[in-house]
């Protein structure tokens, strides 16, 4: 298993292009986990492979590596599956073949994440090999389930990693945060996702005799328009208002003559830092509850959540990210909490997690794609931060 890799993993492009082409679809490792362990094992990281499993859920492996024994310890996080292709005749190349033209790498995991967790390993192993007497550790928190259930991944690793008596200081998550410019955006936190299913039950009947039926209908019309009649909340210093979405509405009724019996509904609300799903879910049961009165009979279920909001408190060390950045590509980030969940939501209750990775343009798409200049200067950016960190504890 450990062989050493015909490449430089010192070499953001060729790291990443060696992990494209590994096939690695949550849940398949496709290779990519044990590439990685022979290129950190070879440079002196203590490396462990933990798979985890429940019932009900595909067993998943995972990486934890660690170069050190000394505090602070500096964490990289990230993923190495992808999601599935989908139609493989729509791809322009071959998704896991790697293939570099026209400035860029190609392939499924380019931006998400491949390309950002090769970047940063890469500076985080020419930082060693130019300092191995560095005080502090570096770590490698790695897992092949982020863009499945994420239920045998990071939240996971993490649990285990503390039980072994690991503690961690700061982490960074190379998820591709920027929209078009690697100068774009940092994220410090993100929001949280509630989904909502809302049923409002009626009486069928005969449309020529509304009297002998209840419509479900207007009772779901009038409890949805009491979702949406005020806004949740106003937004905080980082974030932005939470929204509340339907993203379905049935009834399946067919017959244009039947008031129907059931109508259904579901909603997901994505929210801020004001809320937690209990109390989110607390208002929008007294929303219902309000609009209902006592004629319109409903039940509302929610889903069990793990996305909380959270957020990183600008700080010395959002600064020195923010700093990195800046001193690679002449423009000051913005701090963002925008876009989706990641396994930054479980990694903020061991140490303050920043987001910073690559342009996130292609992600999830075909033809998903990264620039080669990206690479490279999230390389540096990464080498950059780790350097100014550990000087700065150095001297504390
Ligand atoms: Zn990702």
């Amino acid at each position: 298993m450990s062989q050493t890799p015909p490449f430089d993993p010192t070499d953001p492009v060729a790291l990443a292009q060696a992990l494209i082409r590994c096939p690695s679809v949550t849940p398949d490792e496709g290779g990519a986990l044990a590439l990685l362990e022979s290129v950190l094992a070879a440079e002196g990281y203590a490396v462990h492979r933990p798979v985890f499993g429940e019932p009900g859920t595909a067993d998943v492996e995972n990486l934890y590596a660690r170069i050190g024994m000394e505090s602070p310890v500096f964490v990289i996080a990230g993923h190495t599956d992808v999601v599935p292709i989908g139609d493989a005749a729509a791809w322009t190349r071959d998704p896991f073949s790697g293939e570099i033209a026209d400035g860029a790498l190609h392939g499924r995991g380019a931006c998400d994440m491949k390309g950002g967790l090769a970047a940063m390993i890469a500076a985080a192993l020419r930082y060693r090999r130019d300092n191995p007497d560095a005080k502090g550790s570096i770590a490698f928190l790695i897992t092949g389930d982020e863009e499945g259930p994420a239920v045998n991944g990071t939240v996971k690793l993490l649990d285990w990693a503390h039980r072994r008596g690991e503690r961690f200081d700061h982490c960074l998550l190379g998820e591709p945060t920027n929209p078009a410019a690697m100068s774009d955006m940092i994220k410090i936190g993100r929001r949280g996702s509630l989904t909502g299913k809302l049923t409002v039950n009626g009486r069928q009947g005969h449309v020529g005799y509304p009297h002998l039926a209840d419509n479900p209908i207007r009772g779901m019309v009038r409890l949805l328009a009491a979702l949406d009649a005020a806004p949740l909340d106003a937004g905080t210093e980082h974030f932005d208002p939470s929204n509340l979405e339907v993203t379905t509405l049935d009834v399946g009724n067919p017959a244009t003559n039947v008031v129907p019996a059931q109508a259904k509904a579901v909603f997901n609300i994505r929210f801020n830092d004001v809320w937690t799903p209990q109390t989110l879910a607390a208002e929008i049961e007294r929303r219902l509850r309000e609009a209902a009165g006592n004629t319109v009979r409903y039940e509302i279920a929610f889903q069990p959540t793990n996305a909380v909001a959270f957020l990183t408190q600008p700080g010395p060390f959002v600064a020195m990210v923010g700093d990195a950045v800046e001193a690679q590509t002449g423009r000051r980030p913005a701090l963002s909490t925008t876009g989706g969940t990641s396994d930054a939501r479980f990694i903020k209750s061991y140490c303050p997690v920043v987001e910073y990775g690559p342009v996130g343009k292609t992600m999830h798409q075909v033809n998903e794609e990264v620039a080669l200049a990206d690479l490279v200067a999230l390389e540096a950016i990464t080498h950059r931060l780790l350097t100014t960190y550990f000087a700065a504890t150095a001297q504390a």
